[in-house]
């Protein structure tokens, strides 16, 4: 409840819904004393009467008005007739929750002057505000009692088809696919007119709860039954079978806490829902009867017609605190669910061109501008493509500022960049316990690739590759902050719209992933895949079209028997098959850059080798672009013309593969060559060294603190650290032909 209170402080609506449903059932328990008079008194000359209060002579007053017309009830305000409106005062008196005695109310005027009506008053003379506060009363409760009865039949029904299966479940099923084929109105009249129609208020307020929970049990214990059947297998399930625990704690204790957010939600959900019927059944007569009071009879008796609620329009007001708590309890049940899905965290805010900033985008800017006020964001920025077009280059956040250390273009005055990435922040906020936490993930990262070129990525775990290149097609989840600057062909893609990515996913822009096995939908065969994906780019193209052409591209990329097999579903191929698949789906729209985020950590050293030398055959005959992540130095340089190393969210070594493989000069970059196992090579006879420590969480280390304290991240694992290391991060220096961020 605590971290739950904590996260609605990044959700202002749920939080204002929040306390706006408090107020509404502190409203309900003392309905008494907030109440001016009871939900019967009757004013009998006071028939229509308009709202009265006033703000007179610096204080809340209750003016006069007079009848001029009894047939249609018109009012005139009488000039200076007020009476002062008493807080806490004693009125009528009445007895709390039908026990204690009292006669204070909230507002109220003196017994025997004028009375005070806040939402003026209905065809009886009746307050109407009382009688939306006594009404809460009912319509505020039939929610929650009929949630809880009907949830609880849901979780028992479901529960039990779902664990035990076979004829015990089909019955269930069977059963509540009946109730669900009557029209859920027609059986809640049915029901309603077996009810004697003597039955008073308590008994028919009883009924109609019973009888909404009973018809709306079906569908929630159907998505039980589903989810229960699927935990079942587990093999915790299986763990506590064997220790012999009775089913129904299993069920109790395992099953159902592993639903227990569906659950929440559900409830906040619903309970609107069970409000809004019993108005509706109300409305029409079958709800609460008089003397009783709740919203749907207030709004059944009041709104009569049209012309009505043009004369007297506050006839209207329970409709709004109706709309009010139905809007208030869908507002709490989207966080619940946000707050349960850990994809769906934070909401955006602002945004500005230039930036695509999710969730705390603004919150990180205000920090690099605030806590480190010597670092405006240029100290670490690599001038990648600075002189190669003889241009003087300039940084995104200080345009007049001169590059210290201009590094060239990797292939100067060959070819034209088809990507800049310049200055490349990415922070995410997540929920730790109770605090927001910032996690700077990217901090500064700059790069440039050229038409044909391939870059190679390597870093340890955790040091930002993937995140910083799903950046490029704008794939991060929503509590990514995004700020610098990618350049696709001169175009900024920051802050471009999903449809504007769409011109750039899949058709410019292709990826393949780490995992073939997961990244198909598993329910789909690859024929339809690549019709799906042919389609996106011509949508008239036909079926026979799309496989001929799909056919084509997976001889391309030397799956045999590709025409056939396009029948096939992902389980029915190999990793290795399925990789080459991914590879084909990416060129399906012709793709000119190739994202390949580790696309061969899953596979075995043979069909490794088979995929590394598709990805270069495929740059050779179709001159892609290719950006090549993995944790394998060594592949990395078989594949790539330049590699760069990344620690920490940061470029700490770029250059010509050959160059990095057989001269590196980053202590990291050292490390990890040294690191990887060479051919001939065998432990028994010279150890591998392993680089000491491991890599800190983002955020955790003092590198990476925004008061200005920023440290070489590499610098407590550094054998040849030096004291200036960890005062402050070096600069990204041209040295010896490459990039170099080392003192
Ligand atoms: P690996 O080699 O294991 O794939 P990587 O270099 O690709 O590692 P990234 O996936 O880029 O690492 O993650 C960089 C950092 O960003 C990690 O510390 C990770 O915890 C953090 N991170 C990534 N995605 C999220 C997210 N959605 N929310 C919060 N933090 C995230
Ligand atoms: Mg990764």
């Amino acid at each position: 409840m605590k971290r739950f209170a904590v996260y609605l402080k990044t959700r202002p609506i749920g939080l204002v819904s929040l306390i706006v449903l408090f107020l509404l059932y502190l409203m309900m328990t003392f309905a008494e004393f907030f109440a001016p008079y009871s939900p019967n008194t009757s004013f009998p000359d006071k028939s229509y009467h308009p709202p009265n209060v006033r703000f007179y002579n610096g204080t809340l007053q209750a003016q006069e008005w007079r009848v001029t017309n009894t047939v249609t009830w018109k009012y005139a305000r009488i000039r200076d007739h007020y009476t002062p409106i008493q807080f806490f005062g004693e009125g009528e008196s009445y007895r709390l929750w039908g026990i204690i005695p009292a006669q204070r109310h909230l507002v109220t005027t003196d017994p025997g002057s004028y009375p005070v009506f806040i939402m003026g008053t209905d065809s009886l003379g009746r307050d109407l505000f009382s009688r939306i506060v006594y009404g809460s009363r009912i319509s505020l409760t039939i929610g929650f009692v009929a949630t809880f009865i009907s949830l609880a039949l849901a979780v028992f029904f479901g529960g039990l088809s779902g664990y035990y299966g076979g004829i015990t479940d089909w019955s269930i099923m069977r059963f509540s696919e009946f109730l669900m084929l009557i029209p859920s109105l027609y059986l809640i009249l049915f029901l309603r007119s077996l009810m004697a129609s003597t039955m008073d208020t308590g008994q028919s307020y009883m009924m109609i709860t019973i009888i909404l929970s009973l018809v709306s049990w079906p569908g929630s214990a159907r998505t039980i039954r589903g989810m229960v059947h699927a935990i079942k297998r587990e093999e915790f399930v299986l763990n506590a079978k064997l220790e012999m625990i009775p089913s129904p704690l299993i069920i109790l204790n395992h099953i159902i806490p592993q639903i227990a957010s569906l659950l929440i939600v559900s409830i906040a959900l619903s309970v609107p829902g069970f409000i809004m019927t019993e108005t509706v059944l109300s409305y029409l007569g079958l709800g609460i009867t008089d003397p009783a009071v709740s919203w749907g009879s207030l709004i059944r008796r009041d709104i009569s017609t049209l012309a009505n609620l043009r004369a007297f329009p506050w006839l209207l007001t329970p409709v709004w605190f109706l709309l009010g708590v139905t809007l208030a309890f869908n507002f709490i049940g989207d966080a619940l669910r946000d707050y349960f899905d850990p994809y769906h965290t934070f909401f955006s805010r602002k945004k500005k061109k230039g930036t695509r900033d999710w969730g705390l985008g603004t919150g990180v800017r205000s920090c690099r501008r605030h806590c480190c006020p010597e670092n405006d964001g240029t100290s670490d920025l690599s001038p990648v493509i600075s002189k190669h077009d003889n241009t003087t280059h300039t940084y995104p956040n200080n345009p007049n500022r001169k590059p210290q250390s201009p590094v060239p273009s990797p292939q100067c005055g060959k070819a034209a960049p088809l990507l800049i990435v310049k200055d490349l922040h990415i922070t995410f906020s997540v929920l730790r316990g109770k605090k927001l936490t910032l996690i700077p993930a990217v901090r500064g990262l700059s790069f440039a690739l050229t038409k044909g070129e391939t870059l190679g990525i390597v870093g340890e775990s955790g040091s930002g590759k993937s995140v910083s290149t799903m950046a490029i097609p704008g794939l991060l989840p929503k509590n990514a902050a995004v700020n610098g600057s990618i350049l696709y062909n001169g175009k900024e893609m920051l802050g471009l719209s999903t449809a504007e990515l769409r011109e750039y996913r899949g058709k410019k822009i292709g990826m393949i992933f780490q995992e073939p096995g997961r990244s198909f939908d598993p329910l789909q065969n690859m024929g339809s895949v690549f019709f799906e994906t042919f389609r996106n780019s011509d949508p008239n193209i036909g079926k026979e079209e799309a496989l001929e052409k799909a056919a084509a591209l997976l001889a391309e990329t030397g799956l045999e028997r590709g025409r056939e097999r396009l029948g096939n579903f992902p389980h029915q191929f190999s990793g290795g098959q399925l990789q080459r698949i991914g590879i084909a789906l990416a060129l399906a729209q012709g793709c000119e850059l190739l994202i390949a985020d580790e696309p061969t950590t899953a596979l075995d050293v043979t069909i490794q080798k088979q995929i590394v030398d598709l990805l270069k055959n495929l740059r050779r005959t179709r001159g892609i672009s290719i950006i090549f992540i993995s944790h394998d130095i060594e592949l990395v340089a078989d594949i790539s013309d330049r590699i760069m190393v990344m620690y920490g969210g940061l470029a700490m070594e770029t250059g010509a593969a050959q160059e990095i493989i057989n001269n590196p000069m980053h202590p990291y970059t050292k490390a990890l060559l040294a690191s990887s196992p060479r051919f001939g090579s065998h432990y028994t006879q010279e150890r591998l060294p392993a680089i000491p420590g491991k890599v800190s969480a983002p955020g955790e280390d003092s590198s990476q603190g925004c008061k200005g304290n920023q440290s070489c991240p590499f610098a407590p694992r550094c054998t040849l650290a030096k004291p200036e290391c960890s005062q402050e991060l070096p600069a990204l220096k041209m040295t010896a032909g490459r990039e170099l961020r080392c003192i």
